[in-house]
């Protein structure tokens, strides 16, 4: 007792739990939260931001830190705005909601910096400014509502931060308009044939999330219902609601039933059936078509999207002749991006549907020069190697927990003209540029993209170019 007691003194003052404190925000986490000192003891708290004097109620007390709440703001700082959102702090989808959009840029840029300082050991590197978007609303999309229940009711929404609780929502400023359309009209199925809804803890009863997918270009619409069992009543219902829907300027081609039975966060299921319409959706980017099946992965912000790829291609400076590998590939949007510059672009990906997709997506482009390959990045690529296939840029875009060593050391062995890192985790990236510029490559060049409006998330291309010795 003594010794707890002891370890949350700090500077003379004891920070309790359930306290509270007249405080102002100094800093701010790549989580997203403002951070305040209480006499040299760190608090960090949410949808707060630098320069709030703010009173705070403690709730709870670490070792060298706390975590706390706002009940009042005492003096607002400059940077912050009102959130529009009736849902804002109850539901865990935005964390910048209530600051001004060009100062989240700006924070943006800062995680950048301290990730590739603290963590990677560059202390000279230059982030360039992040790219936004000139209108920073509902542009995400895809969507992933959580079906649950409270009171003995279906609710559909959003997780409450850092849990499982679902909080029913009734719009949302980062979402595309027409999946909340989606899944109000789903709720209403759900009431009207009393549908039962999953139950995490019991692992008991049927829908366990309501999934979007828009074609920002094409204006298609999937629609898919991840349920916990093979068969479920009235989906014929379903279908008819939402085909009947006025979901304009969207429309609506694919009703997918997908199978997840598994225990877990995981979200969907292996098996898929197709209810209605076809199996995947088309959009475009610039003057590329896609086909996007729901199992694979589609980056979720369109117009920045865009922007993101024409950074990577020009970031690889392709004159014609060169072997590229696009790892970690996708439905081969890079890929594709990349072949009528390149001599020939290699894509590897993990997720089957989506090579599956990339190959079409060749196809439906007229494009010969790809060969994609399905596996995991970091067993392929050494089997390549092995084989005397060598590529002359390499483009990785590894999911969050970064690229794995045995990729990183094959790309060294390698050794490519450069290396162009997509990433939407800046700790690992800076992880993984550390080291590469261990062995020869140096970031030269950062571009953060705020592919993820209003929340902490930030998106990044680097140049990591070879340090010829
Ligand atoms: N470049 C693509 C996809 C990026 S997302 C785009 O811009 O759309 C990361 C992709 O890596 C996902 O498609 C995921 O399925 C895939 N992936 C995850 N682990 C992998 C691994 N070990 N090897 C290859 N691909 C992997």
């Amino acid at each position: 007792m003594l010794t707890k007691v002891l370890s949350n003194i700090c500077g003379g003052i004891m920070i309790k739990k359930n306290e509270e404190y007249i405080t102002k925000i100094q800093s701010f986490t790549n989580e997203g939260f403002g951070v305040a000192k209480i006499d040299g003891f760190a608090v960090f708290v949410p949808y707060s931001v630098v320069d709030d004097e703010v009173r705070v109620k403690i709730l709870s007390v670490k070792k060298t830190y706390a975590y706390g709440k706002i009940l009042g703001i005492i003096t607002p700082s400059k940077h912050r705005t009102n959130a529009p959102c009736p849902h804002f702090g109850k539901c865990g989808g935005c964390s910048l909601l209530h600051i001004d959009y060009n100062y989240q840029k700006e924070l943006k840029k800062q995680f950048v910096h301290d990730s590739f300082t603290r963590i990677g050991g560059f202390l000279d590197i230059k982030i360039e400014d992040t790219t936004g978007m000139d209108e920073p609303d509902f542009y995400r999309n895809k969507a992933v509502f959580p079906v649950g229940e409270a009171d003995g009711k279906a609710q559909i929404g959003m997780y409450a931060p850092r849990s499982h609780r679902v909080v029913p929502i009734e719009e949302c400023f980062i979402q595309n308009k027409v999946s909340v359309e989606v899944m109000k009209i789903v709720k209403e199925w759900i009431e009207k044939y009393n549908i039962p809804v999953y139950n995490e803890e019991n692992h008991t009863g049927l829908i366990r999330h309501v999934f979007t997918r828009i074609g920002d270009n094409t204006k298609e619409l999937m629609v898919s219902i991840v349920v916990n069992g093979k068969k479920i009543k009235h989906s014929d219902k379903l279908v008819q609601m939402l085909a009947s829907a006025d979901l304009s300027p969207y429309c609506l081609v694919s009703v997918m039933q997908n199978i997840n039975t598994k225990k877990g966060n995981v979200i969907l299921g292996d098996e898929s059936v197709c209810l209605y319409g076809r199996e995947y959706i088309h959009d475009s980017i610039g003057d590329l078509k896609f086909q996007i099946s729901n199992g694979a992965f589609y980056q979720v912000n369109p117009k920045i999207t865009k922007l993101l790829y024409e950074k990577a291609l020009e970031l690889c400076d392709l004159k014609g002749d060169e072997t590229v590998f696009d790892l970690y590939c996708g439905i081969g949007t890079i890929s594709l991006f990349l072949a009528k510059h390149a001599k020939k672009v290699i894509g590897v990906e993990i997720v089957p549907q989506a090579v599956e997709d990339a190959k079409a997506n060749a196809k439906l482009n007229n494009i010969e020069n790809v060969q994609f390959y399905t596996g995991e990045a970091e067993n392929v690529v050494p089997k390549l190697y092995e084989e005397g296939i060598k590529a002359d840029v390499v483009v990785v875009d590894p999911p969050r927990k970064g690229c794995d060593r045995k990729l990183l050391d094959t790309i060294v062995k390698m050794n490519p003209q450069k290396i162009v890192y997509v990433s939407c985790d800046s700790a690992t990236l800076a992880r993984d540029a550390k080291i590469l510029s261990e062995h020869g490559f140096y970031p030269e060049k950062v571009f953060p993209f705020d592919q993820f409006p209003h929340t902490a998330h930030v998106e990044c291309v680097v140049l990591m170019s070879r340090v010829d010795k």
